[in-house]
């Protein structure tokens, strides 16, 4: 039995809580978030829709948010030309439990995990969590996925998931759609997650993997309202896939996993999407301009197609962090040594950015 208490698993003991600081400074640039909230009439049909919910809580919800799932495939269908249908689709409590479910289904012991670093930090947790081997390839020098090497890795390791964020978090870099399929291929029987979390950002030419569905079975692409859609305190993500995958996940699912309340914001959240997408264009161009202002200082930023840059590096780059900080704007310490992380805000949170940028180089 555990020689101490409480008796948690030998390989979690002495382990932090992972998470980015949430603190209560007047500039916040560390968790990519739309800076952008719902306008007061969105907001209040938002809140019609959850008073309904609220009238039947004594119910559990639907436990198939058939609704949900048929108001997000029209949604995904608008990036493929193959139409997208509710059986594909499968949502849960952010991407992030999507993610923590597809390794519940098909990870576990004596199964293998990949990706290819810098990667979303979050993976090895929920590979540890499910006692799924975690293994990590690298990526090339400037962040694009080195074609030879991950298919290599992946034939030689056989990984039963295999996870690539695209655009990667935390470096900005979309895979294309090439990349995508060889990984496919190369896999076999093993799962291919292609996490489009910033996927509504990408930069005009960019295509979704959603539009390769059709030619893998094994595919899988998730995404989440938390970044574009200007709703990360809804906690929805969701994925589209073979429905043989939607049906193994349901094996593992906690049951009525998605409260009343989270699909009646959801569906309200879809209703508004024109709005809460609306500045998502200004997001790319102030995304753009923020690009090529950090490389006219003579930092190296890698190319985005997310909401926001990856630049560098620094000697010491928790001091400018805490420089920052102490100016009253928080960005990320996060990414490989040197680098550090910027989400694009407002045009005047980045004007605050660059002015105690500028003071700190
Ligand atoms: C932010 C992010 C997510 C989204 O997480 P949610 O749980 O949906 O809020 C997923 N993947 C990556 C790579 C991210 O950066």
């Amino acid at each position: 039995m555990a020689v101490s208490w409480p008796p948690l698993r030998e390989e979690l003991r002495g382990i932090e809580p992972y998470g980015a600081p949430q603190l209560d400074v007047p500039v916040q640039l560390n968790v990519n978030e739309n800076p952008y909230g719902p306008s007061p009439e969105c907001a209040a049909d938002i809140a019609r829709s959850v008073a309904e919910a609220a009238a039947t809580l004594n119910r559990y919800p639907d436990r198939e948010f058939t609704e949900l799932r048929t108001a997000l495939a029209a949604y995904l269908a608008k990036d493929t030309v193959h139409g997208v249908t509710p059986e594909q689709v499968w949502a849960a409590n952010g991407s992030n439990e999507v993610m923590l479910q597809l390794l519940q289904a098909f990870g576990g012991p004596g199964r293998v995990a990949l990706s290819f670093a810098p990667t979303y930090s979050m993976y090895p947790e929920y590979a540890r969590d499910t006692v799924t081997e975690w293994v990590v390839g690298h990526r090339e020098t400037d962040f694009a996925l080195d074609l030879d090497h991950a298919r290599d890795l992946v034939k030689e390791k056989q990984p039963s998931v295999v996870l690539l964020p695209s655009p990667n978090n935390p470096t900005g870099t979309a895979l294309p759609p090439e990349a995508v399929t060889a990984l496919c291929e190369a896999a076999g029987d093993g799962i291919v997650v292609v996490d489009e979390a910033y996927g509504e950002f990408r930069r005009t030419g960019v295509p979704s993997a959603v539009e390769l569905l059709p030619r893998h079975r094994n595919l899988v692409v998730t995404r989440t309202m938390s970044k574009a859609f200007a709703a990360a305190g809804l906690r929805l993500g969701y994925l589209a896939a073979d429905p043989a995958i939607c049906d193994a996940i349901r094996v593992v699912r906690l049951p009525y996993h998605l409260s009343s309340v989270t699909q009646a914001t959801a569906l309200a959240a879809l209703r508004h999407a024109p709005e809460l997408l609306g500045r998502v264009e200004e997001l790319r161009a102030e995304r753009d301009s923020t690009v090529d202002w950090l490389r006219a200082r003579g930092l190296t930023v890698a190319d985005s197609d997310a909401n926001f840059a990856l630049f560098g590096t620094f000697p010491d780059r928790h001091a400018v962090w805490q420089g920052l900080l102490d100016r009253g704007v928080l960005i990320r310490e996060t990414g490989p040594d040197g680098w550090l992380r910027v989400s694009i805000g407002t045009a005047e949170e980045m004007d605050a950015f660059k002015n105690a940028l500028m003071e700190e180089l």
